[in-house]
């Protein structure tokens, strides 16, 4: 588990938020969520489950809905497996306070899943297809490109 930063910027008391301390075994096709989130800034969260726990991606436009569309993901910190279930609102003067609703969700296959690319057939109720993740230092320590891969054949 890898969520010790997840614990330091909650306090539980405040939020409503999962606190993540049931660890789970996985079960059956990995899955991933997109909760759509109106914190300070409106964004979309992108989190797959990778080894245990969600892998997390603040995605400012939302994942691309065509191809061609490149769009920016800044990885974020491990969430609990927990966390692909919340919606709510996060309180004023906590982390991430605002409201969070579920966008998507599915599963997804795995092509290929590194610390620097994923690659991915997502199988949610929006998004059906092939998603590639590729680092983009250009955009800074934690930035991604994400884009619609071509389907294999
Ligand atoms: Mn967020």
């Amino acid at each position: 588990m890898t969520l010790g930063e997840y614990h330091k910027k909650r306090d539980f008391v405040k939020t409503g938020e999962p606190t993540g301390n049931d660890e789970r075994e996985p079960v059956g096709k990995p899955i991933f969520v997109v909760q759509e989130h109106h914190a300070t800034t409106h964004h979309f969260d992108f989190r797959l489950e990778v080894d245990g726990v969600l892998r997390s991606f603040a995605v400012p436009k939302g994942l691309p809905e065509e191809p061609g569309v490149r769009r920016l993901a800044i990885q974020t910190e491990d969430h609990p497996m927990d966390y692909a279930e919340f919606e709510g609102e996060i309180p004023e003067g906590q982390y991430g306070a605002g409201k969070v609703s579920i966008w998507d969700r599915g599963t997804y296959v795995k092509n290929k899943i590194s610390s620097d690319e994923l690659d991915v057939d997502l199988k949610g109720e929006k998004l059906r297809g092939r998603y590639v993740m590729v680092r983009f230092p250009k955009g800074g320590e934690n930035s991604f490109l994400i884009f619609q891969g071509k389907e294999k054949k």
